[in-house]
């Protein structure tokens, strides 16, 4: 892991996609805005894939993903990393929380867990109704997290400060499935961790997931990357553009055309002759008048 963070060009960002399906407008935002954080102060950008539950992979996506990163003209430093492959990894940190006890098995029933009266900012908030009972070897369950009352607090590039009590507004979260696979919020740590990620750039959309990350952080003994969350990009009924959502791929026959789009709703204002520009071109511009205060904050609407 790198320890040195202070200079400009130890600045190490990342995008980080679920294989869901192809790039669409939201994910492109997400690509280009930690890209250009990255490349405009001269720092590494790696590229993640995110395939940690197999049934929601797409088979293919990932390749499709990587191969329109190409054509934008994107670059990535080092090797591709597929969250898939480091299992090993996730299990070592969920060993290194259940040594210090804060992880029990939960055997409840996902309409027990519903049931809870507390809804949270994430859905039901877990009663911790599984809390008494030792985690002896073999117990089958869901790993669960112990939280507790002390605030969560950090300052989002973007959107400010931030406060969050995790048990009343999260509960105690899942680690690790009955099923086996890793949650996200364990795997994307211990990944940035990894990665020696010093600068999380994301959709707004995962806010609420910071304090969570940042909690894993404490316990597991992990700096604490910077974090700036980006505008999300909704549709004309007000939902984040997603593959549920159907969103519509976008067509990199044109990049230059999307890359121009997707800065705009960063609150770039390049020049109209840009257009006319080859990918190269656009990337030079787009590096050297990036200007993170002219991001808007709120989520923004695509026609
Ligand atoms: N894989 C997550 C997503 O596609 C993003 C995770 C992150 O950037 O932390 O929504
Ligand atoms: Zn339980």
């Amino acid at each position: 892991m790198t320890s040195s963070r202070s200079t400009s060009s130890a600045y190490r960002g990342r995008f980080a996609p679920s294989p869901t399906g192809p790039l669409h407008f939201g994910s492109l935002v997400a690509a280009v805005g930690s890209y250009l954080e990255a490349r405009s102060r001269h720092g590494k950008w790696f590229v993640r894939i995110e395939n940690l539950d197999p049934l929601r992979e797409v088979p293919g996506a990932s390749d499709e993903i990587l191969s329109m990163l190409d054509v934008l003209g994107m670059e990535w430093d080092g090797e591709v990393v597929y969250q898939n492959q480091r299992h090993t990894l996730y299990k070592a940190a969920l060993t290194t929380l259940e040594r210090q006890h804060f992880i029990y098995a939960c055997t409840c029933s996902r309409k027990e867990i519903a049931d809870s009266t507390i809804m949270g900012i994430d859905g039901p908030v877990y009663p911790g109704t599984c809390r008494g009972v030792s985690l002896h070897k073999g117990r089958p369950g869901a790993k669960r997290l112990r939280t507790d009352n002390q605030p969560i607090e950090f300052s989002d590039a973007l959107q400010g400060r931030f406060r969050q009590r995790l048990d009343s507004a999260i509960g105690d979260f899942v680690l690790q499935r009955a099923d086996g696979v890793f949650a996200y919020q364990l795997a994307v740590v211990v990944d940035d961790a990894e990665q020696g990620v010093t600068h999380v750039v994301r959709g707004e959309d995962l806010l609420n997931s910071t304090p969570r990350q940042i909690y894993l952080q404490q316990l597991l003994g992990y700096p604490i990357p910077s974090y700036l969350h980006l505008p999300v990009v909704v549709n004309a009924s007000g939902e984040k553009l997603s593959k549920q959502t159907r969103a519509a791929r976008i067509n990199v026959s044109d990049p230059v055309r999307q890359l121009i789009k997707a800065i705009r709703f960063l609150g770039q204002r390049p020049p109209s002759e840009l257009i006319n520009e080859n990918i190269a071109s656009f990337w030079k511009w787009a590096t050297e008048n990036w200007k993170q205060e002219m991001i808007p904050r709120k989520t923004a609407e695509i026609c």
